[in-house]
Order: structure tokens, then C-alpha cells, then sequence
């Protein structure tokens, strides 16, 4: 790559020829934005259901699917665990440390795992931020990804969704059962026609699953034939919840 062009991209991409965890430079322009040491594994086995993160292949499904049988969405993937702390350094890059070049980097892995897992869809669409959130923060990071999976795919990205509660607490403390509860009508159709489509769900990541399940739901209220769901980090299926 000439000089110029090289300060170009540095500038448009600061951290774009350099490693997004240690920041040392890449041998050459990585898609996924890290270098060799610092390449989380990747989900090896997983849950058919919600593509919760298993410990080997020997069992089909996560301890929470078998126990429930409550979701919205078809089928939910995810390239990496959350568990993994340079996966959490590049969540935490694009959410709080205003990167949101780190978007393209996170939709490389996950259009990745979307061709793996098969599935033909209509649209892309993206978990909502509330307004206000979206203005402090200056983006949703999860829309810049749908829209880069859209890309990639060639498929148009809608805005299905309108996120109309603002929490001001966090509720990623809370269990499973609260979070479901406190995520209970915090989502509306924002108008756009879904009826009959087929769609993929983008968020960053899915822990317990109550968020895009929550927003699964109301796409299949709004008629949509199916919704998969796919995140850039997933949790660990085969311990108790
Ligand atoms: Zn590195
Ligand atoms: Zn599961």
C-alpha cells in the first residue's frame, strides 16, 4: 500500500491496519480486526436452538432450551462468547469508547456465521436504541452492523423496530426472569410492512436472549414469517442460567 493512501485509511480508520485489542499493527488488513494473538476462538459447538455456546457436541441443545421451549425467533448464532474478554474489549469499543468503525470488523464474523448456519432471508433489520440513547451516544451500534450484513448479503436493512422505554439503569445485573419481565412492552413496530418476510435480527450481543426475543416477538406480531437472530457474542449454554 502506497504512503498516502496508508495515512488515508489511518485517518478514515484510525485503528484499521492495527490490532483492535493490543493496537499493534497487523501483517496485513485484517477483516476482523485482530491479530493472531489476540483472535478470540471461535463458538466450536453450540445449541441448535439459540446458538448458546457448549462445552462439546454431544448434546443438541443449551440447559435453557430444554427446559423452555419459549422463543420468537427460528434460530439464534453467534461467532464468539461473551465470556471472552477481548470478544467483551471489542463490545465495549463500539458501546462506550465511540468506535464505530469497529462495526465492520464485528459484521465480518457474523455475515461469517450467518453463510455458515444457511439461512435465506428477506430483510435485515436491528435492535433499537430509545432516542435518547441513540443521541448520547451518537449511533446504534447495532444498526451500523445490520447495515454492513445487509451489505454483504445484498439485502435491504429496514427499520422495523422502536425501542419506547428509557431505562436509565442498566438491567444487564438483573436474572433472567427480571430482565424478561422488565423488557415486557418495550418495543413497538415502528409502521414498516413485515407481513410474510423473513428476518434477520442484528444485536450486539445476547446474553440471556430476553432482548431479541422480545423484539422477535413483535415482528411475528407484525406477521413476519420468521425471524433468526444473529449477535456477535453469545453465553455459555451448559451451565445453569
Ligand atoms: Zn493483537
Ligand atoms: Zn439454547
Amino acid at each position: 500500500m502506497n504512503i498516502v493512501k496508508r495515512i488515508f485509511t489511518k485517518l478514515v480508520y484510525p485503528d484499521g491496519l492495527c490490532c483492535v485489542i493490543c493496537s499493534n499493527e497487523l501483517p496485513k488488513d485484517s477483516p476482523n480486526g485482530f491479530c493472531e494473538k489476540c483472535e478470540p476462538k471461535r463458538v466450536k459447538h453450540y445449541c441448535e436452538i439459540c446458538g448458546a455456546s457448549l462445552h462439546n457436541g454431544l448434546r443438541k441443545y443449551c440447559d435453557g432450551c430444554l427446559k423452555r421451549d419459549l422463543w420468537y425467533f427460528g434460530a439464534a448464532r453467534a461467532p464468539f462468547e461473551y465470556a471472552d474478554e477481548n470478544v467483551k474489549k471489542v463490545v465495549w469499543k463500539i458501546k462506550y469508547g465511540n468506535k464505530p468503525y469497529v462495526a465492520k470488523l464485528m459484521a465480518h464474523e457474523m455475515a461469517e456465521t450467518v453463510k455458515r448456519a444457511g439461512w435465506n432471508f428477506d430483510v435485515v433489520t436491528y435492535v433499537p436504541l430509545h432516542k435518547k440513547r441513540a443521541r448520547k451516544r451518537g449511533y446504534n451500534q447495532s444498526e451500523l452492523i445490520a447495515g454492513h450484513i445487509g451489505e454483504a448479503f445484498g439485502k435491504p436493512v429496514v427499520s422495523a423496530l422502536e425501542k419506547i422505554t428509557y431505562a436509565k439503569r442498566t438491567t444487564t445485573k438483573l436474572g433472567r426472569e427480571e430482565r424478561i419481565k422488565s423488557l415486557e412492552g418495550s418495543f413497538a413496530l415502528s409502521g414498516e410492512n413485515v407481513k410474510g418476510k423473513t428476518i434477520l435480527l442484528v444485536d450486539d450481543v445476547a446474553t440471556t436472549h430476553a432482548t431479541v426475543n422480545e423484539c422477535a416477538k413483535m415482528l411475528r406480531l407484525g406477521k413476519a414469517e420468521k425471524v433468526y437472530v444473529i449477535t456477535y457474542a453469545t453465553s455459555r449454554g451448559d451451565d445453569p442460567f
